[in-house]
């Protein structure tokens, strides 16, 4: 029998999930059973996904910065590339928060629903609030102190440090640059074959995936006292859609003003591109047929596509960071949270640096969101209400994230007189 895709053994995972709820929960004892034999595997796979996030950052942000060496021999194209796909990043993120907080997904969640989602992670709910508490004592510099960890071993063990992490990896990257070829090349190497590992290993979680997913969903029908949590996924996915379509318009829009090129050409050139990352959900794999369509059919030259598609696939995902806003957000109305102009403002810059360290893989988005929740203090335990709906969201992300390379590629191409 041929292997179904992973992206169909998931959906069949989520709708087996709420079809095995939806029939247990009809007997009297079917909520417990799912509660004490279900859930736990629904919980074990999102450990996985939390484990994998300190080796990650680290590996993926070292391997992505050291990779930067080019941008010396390069300094003009690199520079523009970097500016880009920091703009377009800054501007995903702003239009998901703007997004989110008018439509407000999380508050189609009953009071009482609330209520359930907070007594059952009450210990998230305990840190939460003495993280409040820290955060209400604290300077005006003290995010920019908090930024630099005094001892890596400490941040690494605290999930709430991620950003320290972070840093950590950036710092070590650039020195990795600055010291002699000879003398940085096995460590170079070293960090390199350690990001494949890492990647590997969330392959392997993956495959776990439709079983999670399975797990999480009964949990979810079976905990949830009515139907209004599944509402609210519906608007928040919609959410998350609705301002992807506004990216595509936006890539569209800043090709035709920079190289006069009209959408139905943008579209048409990079749409087998785009394909591919709505059915592999992963910007890596896309790739070479993103490099391809941009150099045979949207008439960017090869030098510059080779430099600007590899880093974007590494660094540049807008679709990721909006998806991310967007869904800190919205975990933080389904909890109760409240979120301070300060906090949301943070996000941006979270979510910025959390989806340049997310890997081109599947899932990499979520995993990294660990690191919006964290510091902005919203449960991370939300994680397991969103996860329902993550891989057709990871698929649409994904597309914006390949197509925003693309639309890069062609500007930077243009602005160094190599686009024909
Ligand atoms: N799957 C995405 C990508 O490869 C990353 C993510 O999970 O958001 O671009």
């Amino acid at each position: 029998m041929k292997k179904l895709a992973l992206h169909w053994q998931i959906l069949l995972g989520m709708v087996f999930g709420v079809l095995f709820a939806v029939v247990l929960i009809q007997f009297e004892w079917g909520k417990q059973f799912i509660t004490n034999w279900i859930k736990p595997f629904g919980n074990i796979f999102i450990n996985l996904l939390k484990l994998i996030a300190v080796p990650l950052i680290l590996a993926s942000l070292i391997k992505g910065v050291s990779d930067l060496k080019d941008i010396s021999k390069l300094s003009k194209m690199g520079g523009r590339t970097i500016g880009l796909y920091l703009m377009t990043t800054v501007l995903a993120v702003s239009i998901g928060l703007v997004i989110v907080n008018i439509v407000k997904p999380g508050s189609y969640i009953s009071k009482e629903t609330r209520q359930e989602l907070v007594d059952g992670y009450a210990s998230d709910a305990n840190s939460k609030i003495a993280s409040a508490e820290k955060q209400k004592e604290a300077g005006p510099l003290q995010a920019l102190e908090d930024i630099v960890p005094s001892n890596i071993i400490g941040a690494s063990a605290d999930n709430g440090n991620m950003l320290q992490v972070i840093f950590f990896a950036v710092f070590f990257g650039i020195a990795l640059i600055l010291i002699p070829q000879e003398i940085g090349a096995p460590v170079k190497a070293f960090f390199d074959g350690f990001n494949e590992v890492i990647l590997k290993m969330i392959d392997i979680i993956m495959l776990a995936a439709p079983f999670g997913v399975f797990a999480l969903l009964a949990a979810l029908v079976a905990e949830s006292p009515s139907l209004d949590l599944f509402q609210a996924l519906a608007v928040y996915g919609l959410c998350v859609v609705g301002g992807l379509i506004i990216m595509i318009g936006v890539y569209i829009l800043i090709v035709y003003i920079f190289t006069k090129r009209t959408p139905s050409f943008f579209l048409n050139g990079i749409s087998p591109a785009q394909l591919l990352a709505f059915s592999t959900s992963s910007s890596a794999a896309t790739l070479p047929v993103t490099m391809e369509r941009v150099v045979d059919n949207l008439g960017v030259d090869d030098e510059v596509a080779s430099f600007v598609l590899p880093i974007g696939a590494t660094i540049n995902m807008d679709g990721t960071s909006l998806y991310q806003a967007v869904a800190a957000v919205f975990i933080a109305q389904a909890f109760g949270t409240p979120l301070t102009l300060g906090v949301q403002l943070g996000i941006i810059a979270t979510a910025t640096l959390a989806s340049i360290g997310s890997a081109a893989v599947p899932g990499a988005g979520m995993v990294m969101l660990v690191i919006v929740l964290a510091q902005a203090g919203i449960p991370e335990a939300g994680l397991a209400l969103i996860f329902a709906i993550d891989r057709p969201l990871d698929m649409c992300r994904t597309t914006v994230n390949v197509t925003g390379d693309a639309a890069v590629s062609m500007v930077v191409a243009k602005s160094v007189d190599k686009l024909t």
